[in-house]
């Protein structure tokens, strides 16, 4: 048989090993793929670590224009790109269901609210100190319009 030169994508793969739920890869309206819950998801639990590979600040200035990068602290950042386990495809929304914290050293993602199976999951990026302005899809009511704080 040939190869269609327009195969449809393998949707990545989310690492079990760093998630507390059942979560799956699929096409997302908001941006290419997207995480989704395969279960429902209580209020305030550990959906999934953020993992990568950990660099310091002069390499995360050269990659400066890489998409997974992810601030822990004033000196390390992750690098979903490298050996991420999923939670780099979690999308941006201004009303997200999860929200990112950092527990001695690891990047948690965490239910804001109860999320139904099927419920895509996002979170708030919160790009505060970028020049570009990026266009927000995320389609909520409340969409500020552009993925970055502007305040
Ligand atoms: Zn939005």
């Amino acid at each position: 048989m040939a190869k269609s030169k327009t195969a449809s994508a393998v949707a990545p793969r989310i690492d079990p090993q760093y998630c507390c739920f059942r979560l799956r890869a699929a096409e997302s309206k908001i941006h290419r793929w997207g995480v989704y819950a395969d279960q429902s998801i209580p209020a305030n639990r550990k959906v999934i670590e953020y993992r990568g590979e950990v660099i310091g600040p002069k390499e995360a200035k050269r990659r400066g224009k890489t998409p997974y990068l992810f601030v822990l602290d004033d000196h390390w950042t992750i690098d979903g790109g490298v050996g991420g386990s999923g939670a780099e495809l979690v999308n941006h929304s201004c009303q997200p269901n999860l929200v990112s914290r950092i527990m001695k050293g690891h990047i948690i993602y965490m239910s804001l609210r109860a999320i139904r199976k099927g419920e895509e999951l996002t979170i708030d990026y919160n790009y505060d100190d970028t020049d570009e302005t990026m266009r927000c899809l995320c389609g909520h009511e409340n969409c500020r319009g552009i993925i970055n704080r502007n305040d």
